[in-house]
């Protein structure tokens, strides 16, 4: 199948506004082709770097002196010379990239400058062939349209047409799930935030080694019994993302310089959230049992298939007007919580359409275990389940 793009690379999107600086030139000492082992000067070294790690600073030293390997060490000559290439490595981020917010109810919140979390993935030099900065669309021989990054699909060209003429779209996924840590030594609970940009490619994206994701914030997590819960986690979101809810859509954006070498005009707009069906059901302030996405009265089949085809999406603009005209009545039978809150406030972003599919939740929790269910009912049913297990 010949993939061909419909439309052709113009300069209104995605635009390239000079040549990017620093980050893009740091890695660039030893040669001019970029050194994916700097500061070490070869893969060779860096492995031999890595085995030393449990060593001691007299064995390696000794171990440099007898020069018994095949391949002499080019990098470094002696425990304190690796030491000082050590410390010398780009640890992404860094330690002190964190910050600390002690105003929350349930503890304090750790939280990341979400902008440097987007200008750090956005020059990511081993995401350099893996990035889109603007929206195509695609189609097969007969002229089919074919969707598959997140460049192809109509969200982006919706979202560009809104835009300045020559912006980059950093379309922002977040993700986020109360997770148990310990059962014996305390109940320890930790609630992390995690976010990536949809300019980069799914095969890196989905990749746990490649690291496209990063942590951006520990939300404090609640008491047992506590009340107000809901507030409390819209709360320290609202502390994390706020960079992004204050972005001024019509301004000149977030210069950023990108892995290809060229800076741009970035716009990161919140376009998708990971999370469980109770994580998304807060997100949209809806009750619980009814859909986030769409008006389905409750207890109806809901999901990605059902309510895309009925045609009574979820609308801020609509439920907005209602909670201006005091309409709470009207509210309540929608199912929404009669609170304007924050998830409102994203620039271009529809709260109702941050739930995407997704493989876990979706097909595995989802559609694999209703199977699953449904198969070993049967089974059980006609007496055959032990004949299969045997
Ligand atoms: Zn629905």
């Amino acid at each position: 199948m010949a993939h061909r793009p419909v439309v052709g690379v113009d300069n209104a999107r995605g635009k390239a506004y000079g040549k990017a600086t620093g980050l893009y030139n740091k890695h660039r000492k030893y040669s001019e082709q970029w050194n994916p082992w700097h500061p070490f000067q070869s893969a060779h070294d860096f492995q031999q770097a890595q085995s030393f790690s449990q060593q001691t600073k007299t064995w390696i030293d000794q171990h440099q002196r007898r020069g018994l390997d095949n391949f002499k060490i080019e990098s470094f000559q002696s425990a304190d010379a690796l030491q000082k290439l050590l410390s010398e490595i780009d640890f992404r981020l860094g330690d002190d990239s964190w910050i600390e917010d002690h105003s929350h109810i349930f503890g304090t919140l750790y939280y990341r400058d979400i902008f440097k979390c987007f200008k750090f993935l956005l020059a990511h030099l081993p995401f350099q062939a893996h990035l889109d900065f603007e929206p195509v669309r695609l189609a097969d021989s007969e002229s089919r349209r074919i969707y598959s990054e997140m460049n192809t699909g109509d969200w982006l060209w919706d979202m560009q047409d809104q835009l300045p003429a020559g912006a980059t779209i950093v379309p922002v996924i977040c993700a986020s799930n109360k997770t148990h840590l310990t059962n014996v030594s305390g109940d320890q609970h930790a609630w992390p935030l995690y976010l990536t940009i949809g300019n980069i490619r799914n095969d890196i994206r989905l990749t746990p080694k490649k690291r496209a994701w990063i942590l951006i914030g520990l939300i404090p997590y609640p008491p047992k019994g506590a009340k107000n819960t809901d507030d409390a986690w819209h709360s320290a979101v609202g502390t994390v993302l706020s960079p992004l809810r204050k972005l001024d859509i019509t301004g000149s954006g977030l210069k950023s310089n990108c892995a290809d070498g060229f800076q741009r005009r970035c716009y990161p707009l919140l376009a998708a959230w990971v999370g469980d069906y109770p994580e998304q059901v807060m997100i949209a302030q809806v009750s619980y049992g009814s859909c986030p996405m769409c008006e389905i009265p409750k207890g109806a089949p809901m999901g990605h298939s059902t309510c895309r085809a009925l045609d009574n999406s979820r609308d801020l603009h609509v439920y907005s007007e209602l909670l201006d005209e005091t309409n709470i009545d009207v509210l309540h039978t929608l199912h929404v919580h009669p609170i304007c809150y924050q998830f409102w406030q994203f620039p271009l972003c529809n709260v109702y359409r941050l739930w995407q599919p997704d493989e876990l939740h979706q097909l595995l929790l989802g559609l694999v275990k209703d199977l699953l269910h449904w198969l070993v009912r049967y089974l059980k049913t006609r007496n055959v389940k032990d004949q299969l297990d045997n």
